[in-house]
């Protein structure tokens, strides 16, 4: 397990510098650039995850933290069948909800098509690029394996006319897919499989999101990503570690391209959080086989699903700034990112009281038909959010486990003959239980103390709980939805025991509660507004909520683990 090596409060680690930040600082102080430029470069081939927020925040903070710096958004849009505009547009949305602005730095891999595309030329013209039309299956084949030397293509020796010639056809349309592709001429030898004639250019002929149908040629990853770089002046090039062996490739293709710039490459490792997976492709898979609802669940670990389900955008900064860049593969523990969760909700959300699981409780001795409106503090650590008022009247409702019948030793809630404090309100005291024929607890007959008023003792009398409660008939009716882990191990893509990782999901991710309360004074809360529920944990407003009935989502408990997990170090 990755956990950083000090308190997530430590300033020291706040303010040291990851091995990236190094490098950049050095850069400068030696005056190799004088300015620093980096980007973010997604593919529109999905909604983002927490993941990519750890690199956006990468790219963008070190480009905000050095003088004049700047970060691009660019779409490494080379994959036509697996690209969308609407990728395109949700990416743009999350990063901007991440806090984050490219400004007008906003580009495409495919707008650089035709630079590209000259590139290619230029690379035939020096000899060091040709047109292969093995079969795709003997392309592979020829590359050998990692302990064994690929061989030469027989079209290896092509004159630079024959190659200028059948890569204009190639791109006039001529050939169908799988019989011609370029390739870079390096060594077919190589140690790094990647320097074995990789492919630059392969025909498809198919329809892309930007481009229409102008291309039936389309440059891979490893072309199109270092010529992109150095076309936009980008200094640093940021990536996660699975890039380490294509680096040589990547200096290969700026090396031998007629470009001016010089970017570097530096590798970090990966996020991945325990209990959930972070692949695009099995993200896909999971909405595809309905196994949860979109890419805006709750359950995901995708931008949008955290959104929806109330992380704080300001959170997940957090966060992605204290799990820190390394170079060791690491899980991250989820907890960590729910305590940055927590600092944040616990400073700006208005408390107020929900009831998850009602249990009816009448006050005998309170007058019928009369309402009290008690007030109570909005945030206890924000003064400025003020007070409101709660409607206090004689048929109530608590929390059905904050009641015991039998309660064990330690249980202080309420049970027969105990008295307890209600949140802002008075002292209650149950006298009686009521069963129904099965002889499950319907009702409790509870009497309170006026003297109590505002839940303060007027004789020093002690109480061990505060309970949350509503009244009933002001209480607003409500959905909740309680999530859970979506996996329920730490490592889902752990087969090592015969299961796949879709084996290990949490049947119980969700549970919907509908027959919930709240105070009726949010009655006009709207999709996405936060709140702690006393005692129960963060909530936020969910978008299936209508304003004759309101949907929550429970965004986290108050349970600190990682608080927990540093205090018993
Ligand atoms: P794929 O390429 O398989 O579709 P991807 O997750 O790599 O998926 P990209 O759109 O290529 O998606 O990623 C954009 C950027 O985000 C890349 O620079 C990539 O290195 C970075 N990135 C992706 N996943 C993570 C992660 N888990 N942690 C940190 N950075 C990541
Ligand atoms: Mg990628």
């Amino acid at each position: 397990m990755n956990t950083p090596d000090s308190t997530p409060e430590s300033p020291e680690r706040e303010r040291s510098l990851d091995f990236i930040r190094a490098i950049v600082a050095e850069d400068l102080a030696s005056g190799k650039h004088s300015r620093i430029h980096t980007r973010f470069p997604p593919e529109p081939n999905g909604y983002l995850h927490i993941g990519h927020a750890k690199s956006i925040c990468l790219n963008f903070d070190i480009a905000a933290e050095t003088p004049g710096g700047l970060c691009n958004l660019r779409f490494d849009d080379t994959n036509p069948e697996a690209e969308k505009e609407e990728f395109v547009q949700s990416i743009q949305d999350d990063i901007r909800w991440l806090g984050f602005d490219w400004d007008d730095r906003l580009f495409f891999a495919s707008d650089y098509f035709e630079r590209l595309h000259e590139v290619a030329v230029h690379l035939i013209q020096s000899g060091k690029a040709y047109v292969d039309s093995l079969p795709p299956d003997q392309i592979s084949a020829y590359r050998g394996k990692w302990n064994e030397p690929g061989k030469n293509s027989p079209h290896r020796s092509r004159t630079v006319e024959e190659n200028l010639d059948l890569f204009q056809r190639m791109r006039a349309g001529e050939f169908d897919e799988g019989t011609h592709a370029l390739r870079a001429k390096i060594d077919m030898s190589a140690k790094n499989m990647n320097l074995r004639d990789p492919i630059l250019y392969r025909i498809k002929k198919a329809h892309h999101h930007r481009t229409g149908d102008a291309w039936c040629i389309y440059p891979t990853y490893d072309f199109t990503h270092p010529l992109s770089d150095a076309f936009e002046g980008i200094t640093h090039s940021l990536c996660t570690l699975e890039f380490e062996d294509h680096r040589p490739l990547y200096d290969w293709a700026i090396d031998n391209a007629p470009v001016d710039c010089k970017p570097r490459q530096i590798e970090f490792a990966m996020l991945n959080l325990n209990f959930t997976i972070m692949s695009k492709r099995r993200l896909k898979q999971l909405i595809q086989e309905g196994r949860v609802d979109g890419w805006d669940d709750p359950r995901l670990p995708t931008l949008r699903g955290l959104r929806r389900r109330g992380y704080t955008p300001e959170a997940i900064r957090t966060f992605c700034r204290r799990v820190g860049i390394t170079k060791n593969h690491s899980a991250t523990e989820a907890a960590l990112l729910e305590h940055a969760l927590r600092e944040d909700l616990n400073k700006h959300s208005p408390r107020i009281m929900g009831v998850l699981r009602p249990l009816k409780v009448v006050i005998e001795n309170y007058p019928d038909g009369q309402v009290e409106h008690l007030p109570a503090v909005n945030n206890p650590e924000d003064e400025s959010a003020g007070t409101r008022q709660v409607p206090f009247s004689k048929v109530l409702y608590i929390e059905r486990d904050d009641f015991m019948e039998d309660p064990p030793k330690k249980f202080f809630r309420l049970a027969p003959g105990r008295e307890v404090r209600l949140r802002w309100a008075y002292f209650i005291t149950c006298n009686e239980v009521i069963k129904d024929a099965q002889g499950e607890v319907v009702e409790l007959r509870c009497s309170y103390d006026p003297a109590t008023r505002g839940g303060d003792s007027p004789d020093g009398r002690k109480v061990k709980a505060t309970l949350h409660w509503l009244a009933a008939e002001q209480a607003l009716p409500c959905e909740v939805r309680l999530y859970e882990r979506l996996f329920s191990v730490e490592n889902p893509s752990d087969d090592s025991d015969g299961k796949t990782w879709v084996d290990h999901l949490n049947p119980d991710s969700l549970e919907v509660l509908s027959d919930a309360f709240v105070e009726p004074s949010v009655a006009d809360a709207s999709p996405g507004q936060r709140y702690q529920f006393e005692r129960l944990g963060y909530f936020c407003v969910d978008l299936d909520s209508k304003e004759s009935r309101l949907v929550f989502n429970r965004t986290v408990t108050l349970k600190d683990a990682w608080a927990k997990m540093q205090k018993g170090r």
